[in-house]
C-alpha cells in the first residue's frame, strides 16, 4: 500500500502506485484541460506531486511542451537567478565489494587498477583542486569495509578541511559513499560534511536486484531507506539521484519524486539536491548494453519537469554530459555543475595515461575549470563558489524555509559575486578575469538592497587587497 510516511522502502516507493501513475499520465497526455490545470498549479511555484508531474512529462502537445519549458526556465530564474554553483568530484578509493553491473569498479573487474589515496596523496589532490580554484568537493569511494572503512573516510574529510595552501581552502565537503548505519551517518555529520549524496540508481526493485547481484548494495530496502537513517543521524541535507538508462525513465522520474515526497512527509524537508546522471561509457561498461538509454530531448524534458515539480531542490549535472547538453539544461533548471573533473583515483595530480582507464566514467566535458567559468560567464551566468549556507548553519528545514520565502536570494547573489571575485583574483586567466570583472560590475546593480550592495562593494575591494572568505 502506498504510504509516503511509511519507513518501508516498498511502501513509500510503491510499485503499484508508480504503475497506476504511469497509466494515468499516459491516458491524460492529450488532456489539455488537465494539463492547463497542472500548469496553473505549477505557476504557484510550490511544486507538483509525482502524478501531476508525470502528466507533464508524458505530454506530447507541442504548444503545451513549449509552456512547460518556458515555465521551467522562469522557475529557474526566480529561484536561482543566473547563478551556477561549481563543484568537483574527488575519488578517494575505487576498491569495492559490490557487483553493480553498470560500474567499472564492480568487484569482478580484475584488470582495472585499484587504488586508494594515502593521506599524503590526498593532500596533493586537494592542493591541485585548490590551485584550480575549487572550494566545494564531492568525495567518492567504493564500498569496502576493509579498504574504505568509515574511519578512513572521516580521516580524509579531516585532512581535506585542514589543508590551507596559498589562498586555497575547501570549504564544503559533500560525501557520496555507500548506504551505512545511523551511527556512521552521525560520525559524518560530526565531521562537518555538507550534503550526503547517494544515488538510488534505479527505483525499480526487480531491476535493482538484477543490476546489483552481489555485495551489500544488493539489499534494495537498506539502500532505499538510507536517507532516513542519514537524517536520523543528524544529516540535514541529502542528495538523491538515479542513473538514467538503467530502467524506464518515466518509472525513475516517478520514483525520484516519490522519494522527495517521502522525505518531506517524514522529515519535513525534501532532498537538498537531485542529480540526473545518464549512463555513459567506462572501462568494461558499454552503454549500448543498457536498452533504456534516453535521448537528449527526453533528458531536457526530464530536467524541465523536475525543475517544475521541486522548485526548491538544487539540480546537478556532472561532466558525464557534453558541453552542448550542459548548455541546454542549464537554462531549464540545473543549478550546480562540476568543472575540470577527473573521475579516477589520484587523477588531479596524475592524469591517466591514454592506455589506462580506471575512471568511474568517461568525462564528456574535458574543459578546465577556467574554461568552464569563462564559458558560463560568456552566457551571462555567474559561476558561484559559495559554500555559505551550511557554514552559517542554514541547513535542512531552516534552509528550506528561507528558500521558500525567497529570503535566501539576499545571500546568494552577494555570495556568488564575492566568491567569483576571489576566483578571479587567485586563479583566473587574464581573459577570464576581464570578463568576470565586467560581469561583477553589471551584477552589482541587481542587488536590490542598497545597504547590502554597499557592503558587497566594500568587501570586493578588500578581496582585491587580499582578504578572503566573506559571506552573508
Ligand atoms: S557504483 Fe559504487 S558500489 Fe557500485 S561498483 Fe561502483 S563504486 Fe561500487
Ligand atoms: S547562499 Fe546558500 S543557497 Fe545561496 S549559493 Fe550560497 S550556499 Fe547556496
Amino acid at each position: 500500500m502506498y504510504n509516503p510516511k511509511s519507513m518501508k522502502a516498498e511502501e513509500f516507493i510503491d510499485h503499484n502506485e508508480i504503475l497506476e501513475s504511469l497509466a494515468y499520465a499516459k491516458s491524460h497526455k492529450d488532456d489539455v484541460y488537465l494539463i492547463d490545470k497542472i500548469l496553473q498549479k505549477a505557476r504557484l511555484r510550490k511544486g507538483l506531486n509525482h502524478r501531476e508531474a508525470l502528466v507533464l512529462l508524458e505530454c506530447e502537445i507541442k504548444e503545451k511542451n513549449e509552456e512547460i519549458y518556458a515555465l521551467a526556465e522562469q522557475i529557474k530564474k526566480d529561484f536561482y537567478g543566473n547563478r551556477i554553483v561549481m563543484f568537483a568530484p574527488l575519488y578517494l578509493s575505487n576498491y569495492c565489494v559490490n557487483g553493480c553491473v553498470y560500474c567499472p569498479y564492480h568487484s569482478k573487474n580484475k584488470h582495472i587498477a585499484r587504488k586508494k589515496l594515502t593521506q599524503e596523496e590526498l593532500k596533493a589532490e586537494v592542493i591541485a583542486l585548490q590551485d584550480m580554484g575549487h572550494k566545494r568537493l564531492a568525495i567518492e569511494a567504493g564500498e569496502d569495509p576493509v579498504n574504505n572503512p568509515i574511519e578512513y573516510i572521516l580521516e580524509c574529510i579531516n585532512t581535506i578541511y585542514s589543508i590551507q595552501h596559498k589562498n586555497g581552502a575547501i570549504r564544503r565537503v559533500n560525501v557520496n559513499i555507500a548506504a551505512t548505519t545511523v551511527e556512521n551517518y552521525r560520525k559524518l555529520q560530526q565531521a562537518g560534511i555538507g550534503t550526503y549524496i547517494l544515488f538510488q540508481e534505479t527505483y525499480h526493485k526487480k531491476s535493482y536486484e538484477k543490476l546489483h547481484p552481489t555485495g551489500p548494495k544488493s539489499d534494495y530496502a537498506y539502500h532505499t531507506e538510507a536517507m532516513d537513517r542519514a537524517m536520523e543521524g543528524g544529516i540535514d541535507d541529502v542528495g538523491i539521484g538515479v542513473l538514467f538508462g538503467l530502467e524506464l525513465y518515466r518509472y525513475e522520474f516517478a520514483g525520484l519524486l516519490m522519494h522527495a515526497e517521502h522525505l518531506e512527509a517524514v522529515h519535513g524537508v525534501g532532498p537538498h539536491t537531485i542529480s540526473v546522471p545518464r549512463i555513459c561509457p567506462a572501462d568494461d561498461i558499454d552503454p549500448a548494453n543498457f536498452d533504456n538509454s534516453i535521448s537528449d530531448d527526453i533528458f531536457a524534458k526530464l530536467v524541465a519537469c523536475i525543475r517544475i515539480a521541486v522548485p526548491y531542490t538544487g539540480m546537478i549535472v556532472s561532466t558525464r554530459e557534453s558541453k552542448k547538453t550542459r548548455e541546454r539544461v542549464l537554462h531549464l533548471g540545473v543549478s550546480q555543475i562540476s568543472g575540470g573533473s577527473r573521475t579516477s583515483v589520484g587523477g588531479y595530480v596524475t592524469p591517466e595515461p591514454e592506455d589506462e582507464n580506471s575512471a568511474q566514467f568517461d568525462v564528456s566535458d574535458n574543459r578546465s575549470l577556467d574554461e568552464v567559468v569563462q564559458w558560463l560567464m560568456s552566457m551571462e551566468y555567474i559561476p558561484s563558489f559559495c559554500t555559505a549556507c551550511y557554514r552559517e548553519g542554514r541547513t535542512g528545514d531552516r534552509f528550506m524555509s528561507l528558500c521558500k520565502s525567497g529570503q535566501i536570494q539576499n545571500c546568494c547573489l552577494p555570495n556568488a559575486l564575492m566568491t567569483l571575485k576571489e576566483y578571479l583574483q587567485d586563479y583566473a586567466t587574464p581573459e577570464t578575469r576581464k570578463l568576470g570583472e565586467k560581469l561583477i560590475d553589471k551584477e552589482l546593480e541587481n542587488i536590490p538592497n542598497q545597504n547590502v550592495r554597499k557592503i558587497v562593494v566594500e568587501r570586493l575591494e578588500k578581496i582585491a587587497q587580499g582578504d578572503r572568505d566573506f559571506r552573508f
